[in-house]
C-alpha cells in the first residue's frame, strides 16, 4: 500500500535526533480513550507507553471530570448483571430497568445528530458498546446502577428513563483510578508532564511521537502511536476560529489540557479532518464557574433540571423550549443557545413545587443561587435582569400550562403551554408556590465535535483517503460520530469502543512491522 504525501517538514523530521529507548506502542493522553487504546495495545505487545501532558495531581482528562455515566445497549436485567455483578435481588425487584436495545441507541444517535452520525462509527459504537464494558469490567472497572440522576420513583419502584443506567462506580475520578490501576497491573508506562508536540513520520508512515518534558524536547521512537489527546474545548484560539464568535466567552467544563494538539500534529502530517468542526457539546453552567474545571467540584458547576422549570435571559424573557425532550437529549445543546443570550447568561427558575426533584448538583456549595417568597422580591434578586419584564413573563408562562394534563417527570408527559411564541412541550408547571429558587448559568463548553477521520480500524485516515501507516486515534478527537447535539453518556462509551480498536489495531501494526 502506499503511503500518504507528507509535507516537507515532517518528511525531515523523520531523523531522530534524541533517540530514546523505542516503545512499540506510543499512546498521546491518559484519559478514558487513552487509558483504554493502552491496555488493549498491552494484551498482545510489550512495551506500551502513555504520554500525559498534565502532571499526575490533574491526571484523568475530561474523564476524571464526569459522572462516569456510560450509555450501554442492554437487553435486559440479565445483561446488567453481567456488567454489575453487586445489583442486589432487592435492588433488581424495586427497580424497572426496561431495556436499551442496539437499534435503541442507533435510533437515538441517529434523531440526536440530525441523521449526520458516520454510518460506520456510530454501528461500531452501539455494536460493541455492552462487550467494551464487560471488557472494562475484566480490566478492574466497577459499574452501579445511576440510581441519583437516571431514576425517579414511581410509586414504590425505582424507573430508570432516557436509555442511560449503569455509571463508573466512583464516578469519573473511580473510572480513571480502575483504569491506571489496570495499567501498572500491565506494566504499562505513564509520563506525566509529557505533551506530545510533533509526529515522527515520513512516506512509510508514523515512527515516533516528539515530546516536551521536563522542559526538554526528546523524540521518541515507536511502531504505532495512538493519539487520545482530546478535542479542542480548551483552546480559546481555536474555538473562536472553528466554533465561531463568543466562544472565546465560554467556560470550560474540564480538563485546561485539551487544547487540540493532537488534532493538528496529525493534520500536519496529511490527516484528514472530518465531522462537526463548528459543533461542541456546551451545556448551562454556573455563571461564576472559574475559567477550567475545578477537579474538587467535578461536574457540580452543571445545572440540568431546567426541563422542571424555566430559563429567562437578560430581557427576562424565555428563550427555550425546556422541556422539548428529556434532558439527556437537549443538555448538550443549550450550552449554544445559553451563549447567545445577551451577556452570555440565564436564570433556571423552580418553585417549591419541583424543588425535590433537582439534581445533586444544585445542592453544592458554590452555586449561584438566589431564594425568595414572593414573585416581586425574587425578581428583584436576579442580577442584570429586568425585573418588571421578567414578572410580566411568569404571569404570560403561568396562564399558559394546560394544568388539565398531569405531570410525571418519568415521561414526555406531554403537559405543556399554548399559545406562546416559545412554547414549552413537557413538564410545564406553574411557577406560584414560594418559596422560590433561581440559579444563574453561563455556557459551559465540554468537548467539541469535530476532529480527525478514522476507519473501523481505528486507522487515521490522510487526506488522501487511505490510512497513515502506524496512527490511530480514539475518543473526543476523533470527528464524524457527534453532529449538533449528543445523547449523554456516549463520550466515555465512545472513547472506549474506539480506544479499544485503536490499541488493538496498534499492537496489530507493531507486530506486523
Ligand atoms: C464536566 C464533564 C462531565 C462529563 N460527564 C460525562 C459523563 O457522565 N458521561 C460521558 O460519557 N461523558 C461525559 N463527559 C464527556 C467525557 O468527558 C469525554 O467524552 C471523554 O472523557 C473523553 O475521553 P478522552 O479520553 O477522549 O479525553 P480526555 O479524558 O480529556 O483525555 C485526554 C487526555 O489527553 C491529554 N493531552 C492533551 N494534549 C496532550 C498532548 N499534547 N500530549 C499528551 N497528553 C495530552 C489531556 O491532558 C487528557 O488527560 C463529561 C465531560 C465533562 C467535562
Amino acid at each position: 500500500m502506499e503511503g500518504p504525501v507528507l509535507p516537507e517538514r515532517a518528511r525531515q523530521a523523520g531523523k531522530l535526533n534524541h533517540t530514546m529507548q523505542s516503545f512499540g506502542v506510543v499512546v498521546v493522553g491518559a484519559g478514558n480513550a487513552g487509558l483504554c487504546a493502552a491496555l488493549a495495545a498491552r494484551e498482545s505487545c510489550a512495551g506500551v507507553l502513555v504520554l500525559e501532558a498534565a502532571p499526575e495531581a490533574e491526571r484523568g482528562g475530561n474523564s476524571r471530570f464526569t459522572a462516569g455515566a456510560m450509555r450501554v445497549a442492554y437487553r435486559g436485567v440479565e445483561d446488567l448483571k453481567a456488567l454489575m455483578p453487586d445489583l442486589s435481588e432487592a435492588e433488581i425487584a424495586r427497580t424497572d430497568f426496561g431495556t436499551y436495545t442496539e437499534a435503541d441507541f442507533l435510533d437515538d444517535l441517529e434523531r440526536i445528530t440530525e441523521s449526520r452520525s458516520d454510518p460506520d462509527l456510530a454501528e461500531l459504537l452501539v455494536k460493541r458498546s455492552f462487550d467494551t464494558l464487560r471488557w472494562m469490567k475484566g480490566k478492574g472497572v466497577r459499574f452501579a446502577p445511576m440510581y441519583g440522576r437516571q431514576a425517579f420513583k414511581v410509586g414504590e419502584r425505582m424507573r430508570f428513563w432516557g436509555g442511560l443506567v449503569v455509571e463508573a462506580s466512583g464516578g469519573g475520578p473511580g473510572l480513571v483510578d480502575s483504569l491506571i490501576g489496570a495499567a501498572q497491573r500491565d506494566g504499562i508506562e505513564i509520563w506525566y508532564g509529557a505533551r506530545a508536540i510533533r509526529l515522527i513520520a515520513d512516506d512509510q508512515g508514523v515512527h515516533g511521537v516528539a515530546v516536551r518534558r521536563s522542559g526538554k524536547s526528546i523524540e521518541v521512537p515507536a511502531r504505532a502511536v495512538v493519539l487520545a489527546s482530546g478535542g479542542f474545548e480548551a483552546n480559546a484560539e481555536w474555538r473562536t476560529r472553528y466554533l465561531g464568535p463568543g466562544w472565546d466567552l465560554a467556560k470550560v467544563r474540564g480538563s485546561r489540557f485539551n487544547t487540540g494538539t493532537g488534532i493538528a500534529m496529525a493534520l500536519e502530517i496529511g490527516a484528514s479532518p472530518y465531522g462537526n468542526w463548528s459543533g461542541c457539546h456546551a451545556v448551562g453552567w454556573d455563571r461564576n464557574a472559574p475559567e477550567f474545571g475545578d477537579l474538587s467540584v467535578g461536574d457540580g458547576f452543571q445545572k440540568h433540571s431546567y426541563p422542571f422549570g424555566i430559563m429567562v435571559n437578560a430581557f427576562g424573557k424565555r428563550f427555550v423550549d425546556e422541556g422539548a425532550d428529556f434532558r439527556n437529549y437537549t443538555y448538550a445543546k443549550y450550552g449554544r443557545v445559553i451563549l447567545a443570550q445577551p451577556q452570555q447568561f440565564a436564570w433556571q427558575i423552580f418553585d417549591s413545587k419541583v424543588t425535590h426533584l433537582l439534581r445533586d448538583e444544585y445542592r453544592i456549595r458554590q452555586a449561584t443561587k438566589v431564594r425568595a417568597d414572593t414573585p416581586e422580591d425574587l425578581a428583584s434578586k436576579l442580577d442584570d435582569v429586568d425585573a418588571a419584564a421578567f414578572l410580566r413573563e411568569v404571569a404570560t408562562y403561568n396562564a399558559a400550562v394546560r394544568k388539565d394534563i398531569a405531570f410525571d417527570p418519568t415521561a414526555l408527559d406531554g403537559r405543556c403551554t399554548e399559545g406562546l411564541a416559545i412554547n414549552k412541550s413537557n413538564w410545564a408547571n406553574t411557577i406560584d408556590t414560594p418559596p422560590f429558587e433561581a440559579f444563574a448559568v453561563t455556557c459551559g463548553i465540554t468537548f467539541t465535535f469535530g476532529g480527525l477521520r478514522i476507519d473501523t480500524d481505528a486507522a487515521v485516515q490522510s487526506i488522501d483517503g487511505e490510512p497513515i501507516p502506524g496512527l490511530f486515534a480514539a475518543g473526543e478527537l476523533v470527528g464524524g460520530l457527534f453532529y449538533f447535539n449528543y445523547p449523554g453518556g456516549s463520550g466515555l462509551t465512545s472513547g472506549a469502543v474506539f480506544g479499544r480498536i485503536a490499541g488493538t489495531s496498534a499492537a496489530a501494526a507493531r507486530n506486523a512491522a
